[in-house]
């Protein structure tokens, strides 16, 4: 997917080696951490509207259980790769340790355009999905939750699935269902508030009146519009977002330079997250190049939709202005870019800790489901608030501590924590 001259496995597991280095991680617990313990690659036929049958392919990647089950989304996108969905499940290793909660990381996609797909065929492919794999998830085991392009109506299907497989009730098997099926209050706007939390706090420690910035978001999906909201909320000034047009196959980037209307974008967005350009335009917007959003004179950059966006190819037209980098999205940045971002002097807060908040409410749906009781949204998210401004004052203290970036603070705290449980259970 995105720059395809980056593969994010690679991507990842240079993260994990550089700071395994810095830790002095060897051995077994090296080695073990370095790649996926399970793979599950799979075919799914699915008879089709027209009544033909289309096979797709699957993936369910384990990277570790050591510290919980393993916990991460399942993604339905035309470009998915094994590779892309190891490093995913490897980063979700990372994340769970970060926030420090019960769990470990897994991922799973299907190449698919679910754009393409209607509903009954979309639900198919979901049980299909369930079909081939349900011997391999479980509360227990390894629970998915919606990603990109996939929803909590599919988290259903598959749930049901599941159970009617299993013939039992069991709403812990995924996470990420809607309200008033077992879902938590919270869990839509938690990937994009956990962004703003980790940004707002580190605005803060540096001295900087969130009120006096600007940002330029890519993407308008789930993470992207909750975190523009919550942003504009406390006081900043969204100025650009980047979206995909799937009429036109290509991205445009939405500007105003006084400010966007978040609210007034996402009566004028679909499902996926692609704003409408002739209404976009009626709103005031500027409609310019994809890639624009990067290249604006901006205070923050939110890379919130794909991997692989910040380069070094493109990194010289970042503006001299943009001091701060909120990766919403997994793996925006290439680490090949991390030492330019780093020598620019941008404070970049890495992935697994500033989309965390998805997965951390994802475990309070979890809390409440085996408790049968369900918290208010404000209890909700003021427990997401604590979680995600405890894991960044770690993160922020030891990077400060060891003068090292955030990201690498991140993998320290986080590969740790991983390699504590690996040595208790005495995997090495
Ligand atoms: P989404 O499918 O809801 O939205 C994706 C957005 O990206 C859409 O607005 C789409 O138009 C845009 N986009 C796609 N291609 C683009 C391009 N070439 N240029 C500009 N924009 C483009 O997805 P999401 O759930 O918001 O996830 C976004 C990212 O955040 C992904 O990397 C995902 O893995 C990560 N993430 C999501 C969650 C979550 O809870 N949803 C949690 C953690 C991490």
């Amino acid at each position: 997917m995105a720059d395809s001259s980056y593969n994010p496995f690679t991507n990842a597991q240079e993260q994990f080696g550089k700071v395994a280095d810095m830790l002095g991680l060897e051995g077994g617990a090296r080695d073990l951490l370095s790649a996926p313990m399970k793979e599950f690659h799979f075919t799914i036929p699915v008879k089709m509207d027209d009544g033909s049958v289309k096979v797709f392919k699957a993936f369910r990647i384990k990277h570790s259980d050591a510290r919980g089950p393993a916990k991460g989304g399942i993604r339905f996108h035309p470009h998915e790769t094994a590779d892309t969905v190891r490093a995913l499940a490897m980063w979700m290793t990372w994340k769970t340790a970060v926030v420090d909660i019960p769990l470990g990381g897994g991922k799973g996609g299907v190449i698919c355009d679910p754009r393409e797909m209607s509903q009954g065929e979309q639900e198919r492919l979901c049980r299909g999905y369930i079909r081939q794999l349900y011997s391999q998830v479980g509360p227990d085991v390894d629970v998915p939750a919606p990603d990109v392009m996939t929803n909590g109506q599919h988290m259903i299907w598959m749930m049901d699935e599941y159970e009617a497989l299993m013939g039992a009730r069991s709403p812990g098997v995924i996470t990420g269902k809607p309200v008033g099926m077992g879902g938590s209050l919270g869990r839509t706007e938690a990937t994009g508030y956990g962004v703003v939390y980790t940004l707002r706090d580190l605005l803060a420690a540096e001295g900087v009146d969130i009120k006096s910035t600007t940002a330029s978001v890519q993407g308008f999906g789930n993470v992207a519009e909750y975190a523009a909201k919550l942003y504009t909320q406390l006081g900043g000034k969204v100025v650009c977002i980047s979206c995909w047009d799937n009429a036109d196959k290509t991205a445009y980037t939405f500007r105003n330079k006084a400010g966007l209307d978040i609210e007034a974008l996402v009566t004028i967005k679909d499902k996926f997250g692609s704003i409408d350009k002739e209404k976009a335009a009626a709103l005031g917007c500027e409609i310019l190049p994809g890639g624009a959003w990067l290249a604006e004179d901006v205070d923050i950059l939110i890379p919130a939709a794909l991997e692989n966006q910040i380069t070094p190819a493109n990194f010289g037209g970042v503006s001299k202005r943009v001091r701060f980098i909120a990766e919403g999205a997994n793996g925006p940045v290439t680490p090949d870019c991390d030492p330019l971002i780093d020598a620019a002097g941008i404070r970049l807060i890495p992935d697994f800790l500033c989309n965390a908040g998805g997965v951390t409410c994802s475990y309070f749906e979890q809390v409440q489901g085996n408790m049968n009781y369900f918290w208010p949204r404000e209890e909700v998210l003021d427990k997401l608030e604590a979680a995600m401004g405890k894991a960044f004052a770690a993160v922020y203290a030891l990077a400060k501590e060891k003068n090292v970036s955030l990201r690498d603070a991140a993998y320290m705290i986080a590969i740790n924590r991983v390699a504590e449980a690996v040595r208790w259970r005495g995997w090495a």
